[in-house]
This record gives structure tokens, C-alpha cells and sequence, in this order.
């Protein structure tokens, strides 16, 4: 039962929002425009090769000072701990560029430092570069760590757009998850075991919107590469908002979660959320089930999941397992005949049975 009363609460939102072409060779100014002039500078691999030339180009020009510089491959958080309270006293900020890693990395130095973090994610596989969250190791093993959401995010479209295809349908897969994350979350809070906030809520609804009702679904189109940035951007900020991944991450991220564990070679993470959510969707019965079935044949993420498909036995292993990763977590898959239906489903939908093999 939850029972802590309920209160304003003071929600950070970042200070600084760029997204568009040409915007790496940019960070330098907007780094100087807010007096942040000492820079600790994370990198994902290969990422100098990618962005480097021109965001030094433009960290020169405007006379930004890089006081520590690495490519992050290691996300253990001792290794974090430990670079993190290494930084030298003119560290005015902290830049992660990069994917996962080099993000997760960034942000949660700050978060132990209390210096801002600006993130320059260079694809939208997922919503981790604006969450209050970071996926790190401890004692070997991925945990979602609390954070701080960044005090900055800079998205270059031009960086973004030259991704391959499975980032793209990875970040279809990570947003579509939001439709069977809210309604478990709702059914949760109906139940008294969550609260409820209306503001996430709806923002989390109109972050999926924006992927729904506009546009072409086309994913080499700019303007579609827009509104999954700008999507996945604003159901970051939706978990802050309600202090809980909740809008973010229901029974479809505990199914990711599990297969993570039990999978030979895991799949990334939005292309197991986005087929676990379809799956998800309808053994809640969700009423936008069609919705989703729709922009997932249509961007065509069904086909390129289906070309690789989930290993069978790996993939029901996993949604045993799921209801057990977060217990007193209420999911449609803590109800008794979840697991039953789920396999049904896998085994007479048409398209469940392309993706899971
Ligand atoms: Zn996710």
C-alpha cells in the first residue's frame, strides 16, 4: 500500500535543449554561453572518429579547456567512483557523447559530483540519455542506478541520421513500450500499490504521440528522426516528473530485463521491449493494441526483428522469470494466468510467430 502523502515535488528539467543539424560543432558555445568553460569529456567508442573533429573544431573556437578526456568501455561503478573523484578542481561540467556507456558514464560522474552533465547522445536507441537513471555494473551484474536528469542534451540530426537501422527500430521499440508501461502503471495505482501522476502521464501519452499521429513512417526521414529524439527525450523527463521509471517501464521491460539474463547473446534493448510489448499489449487488453501493432509493421520493425529472431526456449524462459526481477512490482505478468496466455499468444499470433522462433 502507498501511503506517503502526496506533494509538490521539485522537478529538474534540463536547462539546456538542442536538437537539429549541425549542432556538435555548436556544444563549445553553448558551453561558454553558460559559463561552463572546463570540460570533462566522455566518449563512447569510436566516437572520436565520428564527432571528434568537429566538436573540437568547435570547443577551439570557443575557448573551452578539456581537462580530462576518455573513451569509456568500463561502466563498473567502482571504475566510476574512482574517475570521477579523480577530476581535477576545474571541472566546470561534465560531456558524455556517445551511446549507452559513455552516457551512463557521464551522468552518473556528475550525479556524484553534483557538476551539471550535459548528454550528446549520437542515436536513439533508447531513453536513457535524458533519464534520471543509469544502467551501470555492480559487482559485475547491470543495475539501474539513480541519477540526476542532465542539466543539458544536444542532439546533432546530422549525427544521428548516419546510425544503422537497428538503433532506429530499437528507440520505435523503447518508445512503444511507454503504451504498455502506462497502462501498467495504471492498473498498479487502481490496485493502491503505486502512485499515480497525472502530469508524467500525460506526458508520457503525448511523447507517443507525437510518434502516432504525425508524419510519415518512414525512419530515414528527418522529420521522423526528430520525433523519436524529441519522443524519447520527453518520456526521460516523464520518469523525473513522477519520481519512478514507472511511466517509462512496465511488464515489457521486466521481459527485456529477464531475457538480458537468460539469452546466450541478448538483443538490444529496444528490439526486446518493442516485441515484449507487443506481446504485453495484448494480454492486458490494451486499447491501442492496433495502434501499436500499426507503427511497428510500419516502420517496418516486425520485419527487421524477424530476420533475427528470439530464440523460443530463451524467450519463454524469460517471461517465467520476469514477474520474480522486481517483486511487489504489479505488472499484468504478476496475474496468475499471464504466462499461459503469454505462450498461446506466441504460438497462434501470425506475427509472434516471425519474431519469437
Ligand atoms: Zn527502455
Amino acid at each position: 500500500m502507498y501511503n506517503l502523502p502526496y506533494t509538490n515535488k521539485q522537478i529538474n528539467i534540463p536547462y539546456l535543449l538542442k536538437i537539429g543539424n549541425g549542432k556538435t560543432y555548436k556544444i563549445g558555445k553553448y558551453l561558454i554561453d553558460k559559463n561552463l568553460s572546463g570540460v570533462a569529456l566522455f566518449l563512447g567508442e569510436g566516437t572520436e572518429e565520428l564527432v571528434g573533429a568537429e566538436l573540437r573544431r568547435g570547443f577551439g573556437d570557443n575557448g573551452i579547456n578539456v581537462v580530462h578526456c576518455q573513451v569509456v568501455n568500463d561502466i563498473s561503478i567502482e571504475s566510476i567512483t574512482q574517475t570521477a573523484f579523480q577530476l581535477p578542481p576545474e571541472t566546470d561540467v561534465i560531456v558524455g557523447i556517445g551511446g549507452g556507456k559513455a552516457l551512463d558514464f557521464a551522468k552518473y560522474s556528475a550525479h556524484l559530483l553534483r557538476l551539471p552533465f550535459v548528454s550528446v547522445p549520437t542515436s536513439t536507441s533508447n531513453d536513457g540519455f535524458c533519464s534520471p537513471t543509469s544502467s551501470l555494473t555492480v559487482d559485475g551484474k547491470r543495475k539501474t542506478v539513480k541519477s540526476s536528469i542532465p542539466f543539458g542534451v544536444v542532439m546533432d540530426l546530422d549525427v544521428i541520421k548516419s546510425c544503422p537501422p537497428i538503433f532506429f527500430y530499437s528507440g520505435i521499440g523503447d518508445m512503444v513500450s511507454k503504451i504498455t508501461a502506462l497502462a501498467d502503471w495504471k492498473e498498479a495505482a487502481n490496485r493502491k500499490l503505486e502512485r499515480y501522476s497525472d502530469f508524467a502521464s500525460m506526458l508520457a501519452y503525448n511523447s507517443l504521440d507525437l510518434l502516432f499521429i504525425k508524419h510519415s513512417y518512414d525512419i530515414n526521414a528527418p522529420e521522423f528522426q526528430r520525433s523519436l529524439s524529441t519522443s524519447l527525450l520527453m518520456s526521460g523527463i516523464a520518469m523525473e516528473v513522477a519520481g519512478t521509471s514507472r511511466p517509462a517501464s512496465g511488464s515489457e521491460h521486466l521481459i527485456s530485463h529477464a531475457l538480458d539474463e537468460v539469452s546466450v547473446r541478448p538483443q538490444m534493448h529496444g528490439l526486446q521491449v518493442g516485441t515484449a510489448a507487443y506481446l504485453c499489449a495484448m494480454l492486458q487488453n490494451n486499447p491501442s493494441t492496433d495502434s501499436l501493432r500499426d507503427i511497428l509493421s510500419k516502420t517496418g520493425f516486425f520485419d527487421f526483428v524477424s530476420q533475427n529472431p528470439f530464440k523460443k526456449d530463451e524467450f519463454l524462459q524469460a517471461l517465467r522469470l520476469a514477474p520474480e526481477i522486481k517483486r511487489s512490482f504489479y505488472t499484468v505478468l504478476s496475474e496468475p494466468d499471464s504466462y499461459n496466455r503469454a505462450v498461446e499468444f506466441i504460438n497462434d499470433d501470425e506475427i509472434l510467430q516471425k519474431l519469437i522462433k
